[in-house]
């Protein structure tokens, strides 16, 4: 189990992450959704102990990321936006290396590592250096790399980016056939894959979160019933009154005209179905509707307007930020830069590098 309670991250003025609350369960896959600049690098940077804090808590499985890191983090696999892994390597080489950092038995080592190259379908590549591999397969390496020592909890940051279709296919495939026993977050912008193999979402928009529920829930409840398209013969400026006029409308836009037929999109105040309000304001007014459709709303749309919400309603909410408290430093909490098994990962270097001029 993972509990994010109240977690917070500034950087100077800017405020990435804010009272960010959400928990993870055994068996699911988790999607961690959101535009640029959203906070999900930085989220799971601070679940997976690389940052610290401003505020806020992260308990993995009971134990407190920042307080009792070493038990929490024995429990992360994480794979980072960039794979950190070291290219004049053979892809088995890597994983032994890895191994030997997290501290796997020595007598289990062989066994585990020959698990999870066929876990990941790397048998066939484990003796090839890896900067001869293709991105997919590097990728399979970073995923590879993050399973070793079994760790329950898998954290993937944007693990699809620069694959083809087919390897992300493959690569979702993995993560179906492995999630029965662990908890899996991953950060994406792809709405259809999240959606495709993703059991819960959390939407984020500058740091915040803007919705929490099941997929099935999310797609089910916006799903439908929420606009309405239709072509109707007849004056248009009338026709815009009146439905503006309707209390059940929330908005109307004018499409186009067409010989005298007129198409407008119709969005209801809240998710359910209008078609019989503007069906019956339109016949009043003797005005001959030729088509009317329901549009359904694509968890991109569901996406679009949660941000847009979100942006709309943000300045008031700005003043507050002035008040968060430092509890914690990334001083504290910061992966060791010598002894960093990754020092060749840029997001970690540039993390390093930009936290020293902020000191
Ligand atoms: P992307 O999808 O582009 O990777 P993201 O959702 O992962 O974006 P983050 O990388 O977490 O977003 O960044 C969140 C915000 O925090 C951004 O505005 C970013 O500029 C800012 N930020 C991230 N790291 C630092 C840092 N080390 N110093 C200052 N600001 C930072």
């Amino acid at each position: 189990m993972i509990t994010l309670s109240h977690l917070t991250k500034k950087y100077g003025d800017k405020v990435a992450v804010k009272d960010l609350s959400l928990s993870m369960e055994k068996g699911k896959i988790y999607g961690l959704l959101g535009p640029n600049g959203a906070g999900k690098s930085t989220t799971m940077n601070m679940m997976t102990g690389y940052i610290g804090a401003t505020s806020g808590e992260v308990k993995i499985n009971g134990y407190d990321i920042f307080t009792n890191s070493k038990k929490a983090k024995a429990q992360i696999g994480y794979l980072p936006e960039i794979p950190p892994v070291y290219p004049d390597m053979t892809v088995r080489e890597y994983l032994t290396f890895v191994a030997n950092l997290k501290k796997v038995p020595r007598k289990q080592r062989t066994e585990m590592i020959d698990k999870i190259c066929e876990q990941t379908g790397l048998t066939l590549e484990q003796y090839r250096l890896i900067r001869k591999l293709s991105k997919g397969y590097r990728q399979r390496v970073g995923l590879a790399q993050a399973l070793i020592g079994n760790p329950e909890i898998l954290i993937l940051d944007e693990p699809t980016v620069g694959l083809d279709p087919i390897q992300i296919k493959e690569f979702n495939q993995l993560l179906l056939d492995i999630k029965e026993d662990h908890i899996i977050l991953i950060s994406s912008h792809i709405l259809s894959e999240i959606q495709e193999i993703c059991d819960y979402i959390f939407m984020i928009a500058h740091g915040r979160l803007v919705l929490s529920d099941s997929t099935l829930s999310i797609t089910s409840q916006f799903t439908g019933s929420k606009k309405v398209s239709v072509s109707v013969k007849g004056e248009k400026e009338d026709m815009l009154l009146a439905l503006q006029a309707l209390p059940c409308v929330s908005e109307v836009s004018f499409e186009g005209e067409q010989k005298g037929v007129c198409k407008f999109i119709v969005t209801s105040v809240d998710m359910h179905d209008i078609r019989e309000e503007v069906s019956n304001v339109l016949g009043s007014m003797n005005c001959p509707i030729f088509e009317m459709q329901l549009l359904e709303q694509s968890l991109e749309d569901i996406f679009m307007d949660k941000v847009f919400h979100f942006e709309e309603t943000q300045e008031d909410d700005e003043t507050e930020v002035e008040n968060i408290v430092d509890q914690k430093t990334d001083k504290k909490h910061r992966f060791p830069r010598f002894k960093n098994p990754f020092k060749k990962n840029k997001k970690i270097k540039k993390f390093n590098e930009e936290t020293e001029v902020e000191e």
